[in-house]
């Protein structure tokens, strides 16, 4: 090789390891320099971009060196006002993008390999501006439409509360009164209510939709799995059916004469219709959809939210919609995400709830585990064991199950195990979540079809398999099928040594707290936004260099800039989406 001939002067970059011949550098980034450039200190730093196969560090240095010799002067590049940046005493753009691709040989390296440096908070400020501006956007496109007014005389909502086996929480009578005093007026209601798992957020979407009802519209409430959708046909029907409102039920296993019926129910205007993502297929159709309610809405995307919405289209109005998730949000990431949305935080525990006691066992000690289950359910107590696996086979899991089924049940003569999985027919499904729910069955034997929302209050001792594979989100979510009683309640984490860094900061996590929220803050820290919110499931829009946590500090400061854009500026507005969403900014405009 004529470049590495003897005597050639080569400036290397690499990683420098101790090797047989002394230090050596494998496949180093190198640079020839010509004869007189000793030591070769040159204008700027060289940055190291992330590369990909077939394209390398050269040929991305050489394209963004064009681009930036390119680059316009900067009141041509400038999208936001000189008058609005001043005060912020950040760079402007074209410095800033000049500094992060050429940094100056004095350029504080520690504030840019953290991501701070000002001309990184520079970009990230404008990112998080364009991403805010886009949901703002689609929020004022939805509040431009209209809602029929929601405000019946409510006699029935007293006296549902009247009946009720327990008081409503401060919080629940907080947030009630936000969703009631949003029905009452014209535009549509687009509300998150948050609420960690066993808060109680059941009971405020009934009494919500119970408002609908009382003036004269049709309310709907889609969960996300059969079971859960099943579980709130039963709770709707305890508190509604005695003050004579029937819920038509649409699950996604209801065919024939059934569905024909229940279709024909919807369309000639029964009040109450629950369901599945079937509530959204063809077919459907609303007499007058007044209210949609999603409940654990991290499951469904926004094109799901969006598309329920459109059912309940009528000439000239749109439903109001009122969200619900347990999976808690972290502020910093509710104010980008879902700006579009109002939020409602249910921040208290019905009274009597004790934190769940949460410890990790090794699964070679698996036989005390199951001591304890015996001990537990002689003593009138009830249990779950979960199955879990990482791949998304729900084959393998229900196998998983029927194994751990068969020896739970030879191991525990006298008590009756049962078994639900993804494979049983919707009916046995339904048989053994009533028997568990009744105390016939001591312990249930479940996959993560029990993930969410599924209620028992009596069952308190969860046991978690495999826990060590699975996310913060989802191990919460599984430990609040449990603690939902007044009973001490406890959850075993049975893991499979040895434990990688991150499975055991996760465990620890879940033995230190049963906060969702700082739960949620842990698991942002982890796995990074995108994973948290499911980024690709959910069709967020994906940050490319701001941070959410990082640059938490910076939304303040972005949200007044977007109030003041929209006033002053809205042909920047436009250019600023287009710069950093360009495409995808379809979406909002579903
Ligand atoms: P989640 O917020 O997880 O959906 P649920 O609505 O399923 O919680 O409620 C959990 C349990 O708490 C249910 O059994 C419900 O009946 C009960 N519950 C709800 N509100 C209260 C309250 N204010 N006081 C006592 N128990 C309540
Ligand atoms: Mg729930």
């Amino acid at each position: 090789m004529a470049q590495l001939a003897p005597g050639t002067r080569l400036r290397c970059y690499g990683e420098v390891r101790l090797g047989g011949n002394g230090l050596e550098i494998v496949h180093p980034q190198y640079q020839r320099l010509a004869e007189d450039e000793i030591g070769g200190v040159e204008a700027s730093l060289t940055p190291i971009y992330p590369t990909t196969e077939g394209l390398g560090q050269k040929r991305l240095a050489g394209v963004v060196a064009r681009a930036l010799d390119r680059l316009p002067p900067v009141d041509e590049l400038e999208l936001i006002p000189a008058d609005l940046l001043a005060p912020l005493g950040i760079a402007d753009l074209r410095q800033a993008l000049l500094t992060v691709h050429r940094p100056p040989p004095d350029v504080d390296r520690d504030l840019l390999a953290s991501g701070i440096h000002p001309a990184q908070r520079r970009l990230a400020f404008e990112e998080l501006l364009a991403q805010n501006l886009i949901l703002k956007r689609l929020r004022a496109r939805i509040r431009s439409q209209t809602a029929p007014r929601l405000a019946g005389a409510g006699r029935l909502r007293a006296a549902l509360i009247e009946r009720l086996p327990f008081r409503l929480t401060g919080a629940q009578r907080r947030v009630d009164g936000e969703i009631q005093a949003d029905l009452g007026r014209t535009q549509p209601m687009l509300r998150l209510v948050q609420g960690d798992v066993g808060s109680g957020k059941t009971i405020v979407a009934a009494l919500a939709a119970l408002g609908a009802v009382e003036a004269g519209q049709q309310a709907a409430v889609m969960a996300p799995t059969e079971l859960l959708a099943e579980q709130h046909l039963r709770a709707f029907r305890g508190w509604l059916e005695p003050l004579g409102v029937t819920p038509v039920w649409l699950g996604g296993k209801v065919t024939g004469k059934a569905r024909a019926a229940a279709l024909e129910a919807v369309a000639s205007g029964s009040p109450l219709v629950i369901g599945t993502h079937a509530l959204m297929q063809e077919g459907v159709r609303f007499a007058r959809l007044g209210l949609a309610i999603i409940d654990e809405q991290h499951r469904f995307g926004v094109h799901q939210r969006l598309a329920l919405r459109d059912k309940g289209r009528t000439a000239g109005h749109v439903p109001h919609q009122l969200v619900m998730t347990a999976t808690p949000i972290p502020r910093t990431l509710a104010m980008t995400q879902y700006a579009d949305l109002d939020v409602s935080v249910i921040d208290e525990l019905p009274p009597g709830r004790t934190p769940v006691q949460t410890v990790a066992i090794s699964d070679a000690r698996r036989h005390e585990v199951v001591e304890r289950i015996r001990a537990a359910c002689t003593d009138g107590r009830q249990a779950y064991w979960v199955c879990t696996l990482i791949e998304e086979s729900g084959q393998l899991e229900a196998q998983a199950a029927e194994v751990a089924h068969a020896e739970l049940t030879a191991a525990l003569p006298g008590l009756r195990v049962g078994l639900v999985h993804g494979r049983l027919k919707p009916a046995e499904k339904a048989r053994a979540m009533q028997a568990f729910a009744a105390g016939e069955l001591q312990v249930l034997v479940a996959t993560t079809v029990i993930e969410v929302g599924v209620d028992v209050p009596n069952a308190s001792l969860m046991v978690i398999e495999n826990a060590e594979r699975l996310g913060l989100a989802q191990l919460h979510q599984l430990r609040g099928r449990v603690g939902r009683g007044s009973r001490a309640s406890s959850c075993v984490l049975l893991y499979r040594p040895p434990l990688g860094a991150l499975a055991r900061a996760r465990l620890d996590t879940m033995r230190e707290t049963c906060d969702g929220f700082r739960i949620a803050e842990q698991d942002l820290r982890l796995r990074g936004p995108g994973e948290v919110l499911g980024t690709r499931q959910t069709g967020q829009i994906e940050l490319r260099v701001a941070d959410v946590v990082r640059d938490a500090g910076l939304l303040p400061d972005v949200h007044r800039m977007a109030d003041r854009l929209a006033e002053t500026a809205p042909d920047r507005v436009e250019r600023l989406i287009e710069r950093w969403v360009g495409g995808a900014a379809r979406y909002a405009g579903a």
